[in-house]
C-alpha cells in the first residue's frame, strides 16, 4: 500500500499543475477577446471624429469658395466703379459693391465659426488617433505575449499527460477510479495530507482513531469532511516526496 500511495501523491502533484494550466488555458479566448475592447473604442471615436472633421471641412470649402465668388463680382464691380462714364453705370456698381460687401459680411460669422470646428476637429482627430496608435500597440504587444504563453502552457499539458498516463498504468484500477472521481468534483484535488491529525485539504480534524490507522499507511481512508483520500503527511517513507 505504501507503494500505491507513493504513486497517488506523484499523480496528485502532476494533477494538480495540470489543473492549474487548463484552467488558465480556459481564460486566454476571453483574455483576448477582452484585449481588444479599449482599442476597439477607440477605433470608433476615431472613426466618428473623422467623418465629423470630414464634413466640416467640405462645409468651410464651400463657404470660402462661394465667399471668394462673391469677392471676384466686387473686385469687378469696383473696376466698373472706376472706369464708370454715366450716373446709371456709377449706381449699379456701387449698389453691386454694396450687396457683395453685406453678403461677405453675413457669411464671415459662420466662416469663422466653421474654421473653428474644423481646428477643433483637427486636433481632436489627431489626438484621439495617437491613444489609438498606443493602445493598438500595447494591445498587439500582449496579444503576442498571450499567444506565446498559449503556446507555452499547451507544451507543458501535453507534457505532464503524458506523465500522467505513465502514473496511471501504476496505480490500482479501483484506486485510480475513486481517485479520479473525486478528483473531478474537488477542483483537482483528491488526495490530501493529513499532519497533527487534521485534514490540510479542508483543515477540519480528523477523529483520532482513524489518524492511527493512517500512520500505519496501510490503507487508504477518506476524510469524513471533504470525502478526499488521506495520506499521513509526515511519514518517514514518504518525506522524499514533500
Ligand atoms: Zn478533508
Amino acid at each position: 500500500m505504501l507503494e500505491q500511495i507513493r504513486f497517488l501523491i506523484k499523480l496528485q502533484a502532476v494533477d494538480k499543475t495540470l489543473f492549474g494550466l487548463t484552467q488558465e488555458q480556459e481564460t486566454i479566448p476571453l483574455r483576448l477577446a477582452e484585449l481588444s475592447l479599449d482599442e476597439d473604442r477607440l477605433g470608433q471615436a476615431l472613426a466618428a471624429a473623422s467623418a465629423d472633421l470630414e464634413q466640416v471641412a467640405a462645409q468651410r470649402r464651400e463657404l470660402e469658395a462661394s465667399v471668394e465668388a462673391v469677392r471676384q463680382r466686387m473686385r469687378k464691380a469696383e473696376s466698373r466703379l472706376m472706369g464708370a462714364k454715366t450716373q446709371r453705370e456709377y449706381k449699379a456698381a456701387t449698389a453691386e459693391i454694396e450687396e457683395a460687401r453685406d453678403s461677405v459680411k453675413g457669411s464671415e460669422d459662420l466662416l469663422l465659426e466653421l474654421m473653428e470646428r474644423h481646428e477643433a476637429l483637427q486636433r481632436q482627430v489627431k489626438s484621439i488617433s495617437e491613444q489609438h496608435a498606443v493602445a493598438s500597440a500595447k494591445v498587439e504587444a500582449q496579444r503576442q505575449e498571450l499567444s506565446r504563453r498559449a503556446q507555452e502552457v499547451g507544451k507543458l499539458v501535453s507534457a505532464l499527460d503524458s506523465e500522467r498516463q505513465e502514473l496511471a498504468k501504476v496505480v490500482e484500477e479501483t484506486l485510480l477510479k475513486e481517485y479520479d472521481f473525486i478528483r473531478k468534483r474537488k477542483q483537482g484535488v483528491a488526495l490530501a495530507p493529513v499532519s497533527n491529525g487534521t485534514c490540510l485539504a479542508c483543515h477540519m480534524d480528523i477523529p483520532p482513531q482513524q489518524f492511527n490507522e493512517l500512520q500505519r499507511l496501510d490503507k487508504i481512508m477518506a476524510c469524513q469532511s471533504c470525502k478526499r483520500l488521506l495520506y499521513w503527511a509526515d511519514a518517514e517513507p514518504l518525506a522524499d516526496l514533500k
